[in-house]
């Protein structure tokens, strides 16, 4: 057993993420109270539309964290109005598939009017979070315009198949991830630095937990930014990863769509052997995975493979389960 940790570093992408960051917070309170919660942020999926830079999942986290999210909807801030948005289309700008709330819309020109004037992404989230109490550190993963895009047959084309590449935001939301599509490019990749604080987070950690986010487009994303994968190899933090995939499906979203395209099975153990054991030569990341109870079959062939593994309830439905499922996760890593 090691001592519960203070330093709590997370990889984490949008609504998954800040589910599960919900649960360490809660842990933390329980548990340890001047725990530092640091998490580390999939910035793939941001973009600049109509001018602005959108960052879907640090602002999902924010505003799920800041208690503002509109949990029926399970995306975007609670309250919200889409006047912006009806007036935009009226003006034939953006994508009119494409909404944002007038709320988020707010969040969306400050980040942009500071990026205008040189402040990097880095500064600009404690700016944003500070109007709360978040109790969990946000990190972009990279200062760098980082985005994930998608090749896909057009099927707008009438002339038979023609590539096009889209940003993961128009792949994900106006066809659902329907479309045939070849492949993943991650844009500004070469060059690109993980941001102020993000290796000393991982490097200085307690334990390391991978959020059962998106193993692709979040996750994976992170782990290629330039020096990230390494950071994580050579940690002396323990490193345990939270399964995504439940019993072969995706818990929420559409995670599964992702693995298809990079040919990885929708289930727990694939997962965690696409992300792999770290240590003795291996060039993974994971020192220990939780699979949910329904995949415990799994369990000893991972194992058997240097990802100490073990079964549990992987469903965050609430409080007491989140708490719950976190000390599980910190109790693997000590083990
Ligand atoms: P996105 O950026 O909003 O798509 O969210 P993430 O990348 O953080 O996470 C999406 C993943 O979270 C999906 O693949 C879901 O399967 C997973 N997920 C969501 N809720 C839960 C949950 O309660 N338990 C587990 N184990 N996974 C979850
Ligand atoms: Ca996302």
């Amino acid at each position: 057993m090691l001592p519960l940790p203070s330093r709590i570093t997370v990889l984490a992408g949008g609504v998954g993420g800040a589910r599960f960051l919900s649960a360490v917070r809660a842990w933390a309170r329980v548990h340890r109270p001047d725990a530092e919660i640091t998490a580390i942020v999939n910035t793939g999926d941001d973009m600049w539309h109509v001018g602005l830079r959108i960052t879907p999942d640090l602002d999902s986290i924010m505003y799920a964290l800041a208690g503002v999210n509109d949990t029926e909807r399970g995306w975007g801030r609670v309250g919200e109005t889409e006047r912006v948005s009806a007036e935009l289309r009226e003006w034939g700008a953006g994508w009119p598939w494409f909404t944002l709330g007038d709320l988020d819309l707010g969040a969306h020109i400050a980040r942009s009017a500071w990026l205008r004037e040189g402040v990097p992404l880095s500064s600009i989230v404690p700016r944003l979070t500070s109007r709360w109490d978040l109790g969990v550190r946000l990190l972009p993963a990279t200062d760098d315009e980082v985005e994930t895009w998608v090749r896909i047959d057009d099927p707008e084309s009438e002339a038979g198949a023609v590539e096009r590449v889209v940003h993961f935001q128009e792949w994900w939301t106006r066809y659902r991830a329907t479309v045939v599509t070849h492949g993943f490019e991650r844009r500004g990749l070469a060059g690109a630095a993980p941001a102020p604080g993000v290796l000393d987070a991982i490097e200085n950690a307690d334990v390391v937990l991978l959020a059962p986010s998106n193993p692709v487009v979040s996750i994976g994303t992170i782990l290629d930014i330039p020096g990230i994968h390494a950071a994580l190899q050579s940690t002396p933090a323990p490193v345990v990863g939270i399964s995504p995939i439940i019993g072969g499906a995706v818990v929420r979203g559409m995670a599964d769509a992702c693995l298809d395209v990079i040919g990885v099975p929708t289930s727990a153990a694939a997962v965690a052997r696409l992300l792999g054991a770290r240590g003795m030569g291996n060039d993974g990341v994971l020192d220990a995975w939780l699979v949910d109870e329904v995949d415990a079959d799994a369990v000893p062939a991972l194992e058997a493979e240097g990802i100490r593994s073990a079964a549990v309830p992987l469903w965050l439905r609430d409080e007491p389960t989140g708490v719950q499922l976190v000390a599980d996760a910190l109790e693997l890593a000590g083990r």
